[in-house]
């Protein structure tokens, strides 16, 4: 067992140290969890929302002192981060308002003389979280599931501790009482440990194919509900009739918004013969252009990756790309000096079979592709492992639907880059997971789904 250290990735720098927890320590306060369950799943929504409205407070009053800290421990531009925490309020929000109306009883008219559905709490949910966006992905999980009347234990990931504490601290400060929501800073290996306890009731894990595959065996092997929140590869069709200006920089933003190391980053461009060569030509301009620098920096476009080794594996991802014959146009070289930086890199002429079409490159790289027709561009978009997001970029939005509805992706959007909003569902299919966040569909995912029948 060893402590957590937090560096920052702009400059190799130590910015803090967190201690870790053992198993046992884990499990008796997961017993103390399951007390506060107890009494927590007994409070009416109003009394929920009254503290997550001040949560949501909190996280608005505090936002700059939070997007400093994001920013300072993996890496992501300082506007953005303020962006998150913004969002962060709002879902919250959300929650607080809706919880109620979306887990409203559901009358059924049956032969009995009274039956419903009902939605309860289940209890302690465990949440294995990324830190891609270490306090978005942890409130999206949060704010439903404890609106729901459960409770949340969170092993965030071991780079982002700093965050993972204050935002336990957030709950505490909006009066939360103790045992609502925990962190542990817990070793990976340990989650089984976790997973296996019997007051943990389910899991969920947003995160990477490889972590997702073992937190769902361990579930599975326990019998205890799951939802993956896991990579992707996201297309995005590019077609013959699209405005070039506002495709490339839809693309340029899409590939580079946190660094990136977004999940839903567009990462696969499938552009129309047609119009390949021109939109390379624009791509690539705008893509130099784009400013790589330190992330408190507020003309910085994009900052560093989260870690040096994750820039190196990115980087040798481009290099075996390249050596399976992506022609590369732009970048491809890491940088001297400190920190985890990666440049702005395209890949052209990439085909199936190779490592940045069949993988997900989580960095600056964007990997385009020439589709020889409108068949062909959707075939090459949904020739992947993965099904998070997806979109089409044209004039005319009638064809851009009809293929929308094609795509193989739990997210489909037109002439728009994929976002997470809280009033609609969000979640993927194939290897990019199961099970949904967001929206009513979110929320109902940790509660037992219970049948009334009145003879
Ligand atoms: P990761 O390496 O899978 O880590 C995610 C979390 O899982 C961390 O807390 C990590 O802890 C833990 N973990 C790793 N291996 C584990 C194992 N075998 N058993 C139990 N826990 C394990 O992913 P990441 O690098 O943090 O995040 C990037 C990935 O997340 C990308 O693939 C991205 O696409 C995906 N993502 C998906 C979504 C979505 O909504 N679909 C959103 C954001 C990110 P340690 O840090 O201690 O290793």
């Amino acid at each position: 067992m060893k402590n957590t250290i937090s560096i920052n990735p702009a400059n190799g720098e130590t910015i803090g140290t967190y201690p870790r927890i053992t198993v046992t320590e884990a499990k008796e306060t997961l017993v103390k969890v399951k007390k506060a369950f107890d009494s927590w799943k007994k409070t009416s929504f109003e009394e929920r929302a009254t503290l997550m409205k001040n949560l949501a407070d909190i996280l608005d009053a505090d936002n700059e002192k939070l997007a400093q800290l994001a920013t300072a421990e993996m890496g992501k531009t300082i506007g953005q981060a303020r962006k998150e925490i913004e969002k962060c309020a709002l879902v919250t929000r959300y929650y607080a308002d809706h919880a109620d109306s979306l887990l409203k009883d559901e009358t059924v008219k049956t032969e009995a003389s009274k039956s419903y559905v009902t939605f309860q709490p289940m209890g302690t949910v465990l949440a294995v979280m990324p830190w891609n966006f270490p306090f978005y992905q942890v409130i999206r999980f949060a704010a439903p599931a404890l609106m729901a009347g459960n409770v949340g234990v969170l092993k965030h990931a071991s780079n982002v501790q700093g965050c993972a504490f204050a935002i336990e601290e957030a709950f505490i400060k909006a009066g939360f009482p103790k045992g609502i929501f925990t962190n542990f800073n817990i070793n990976a290996e340990n989650v089984k440990d976790i997973i296996e306890d019997q007051t943990i009731v389910a899991v969920t894990l947003t995160g990477s194919e490889p972590a997702g595959r073992s937190v769902a065996a361990i579930a599975g092997q326990n019998l205890k509900k799951t939802v993956l929140e896991l990579g992707g590869s996201d297309a995005y069709i590019i077609l013959d009739d699209a405005d070039l200006e506002a495709a490339t920089d839809l693309a340029t933003f899409g590939r580079l918004q946190n660094n990136g190391q977004t999940c839903i980053a567009a990462k696969r461009f499938v552009v129309l013969e047609s119009i390949y060569d021109a939109f390379l030509a624009l791509y690539t301009t705008k893509m130099k252009a784009a400013k790589m620098g330190e992330p408190t920096d507020e003309t910085t476009y994009y900052g560093p990756l989260a870690r040096v080794n994750l820039r190196d594996d990115l980087h040798k991802q481009v290099e075996k790309s390249i050596s399976q014959g992506a022609r590369l146009v732009l970048g491809g070289t890491i940088p001297e000096g400190k920190g985890a930086y990666y440049p702005a890199t395209i890949l052209a002429e990439v085909t199936p079979g190779m490592e940045a079409f069949d993988n997900e490159l989580f960095g600056p790289v964007a990997s385009v592709i020439k589709a020889k027709d409108e068949n062909h561009a959707i075939a090459l978009a949904n020739n992947s492992v993965f099904g998070l997001g997806s979109g089409v970029i044209t004039s005319n939005t009638e064809r851009g639907e009809k293929i929308a509805l094609q795509l193989e992706a739990g997210n489909s959007f037109v002439n728009k880059l994929v976002v997470s909003d809280p009033r609609m569902p969000f979640g993927g299919i194939k290897n990019s997971g199961f099970g949904r966040e967001l929206s009513g569909y979110g929320i109902r995912e940790f509660v037992n789904i219970k049948t009334i029948w009145i003879e």
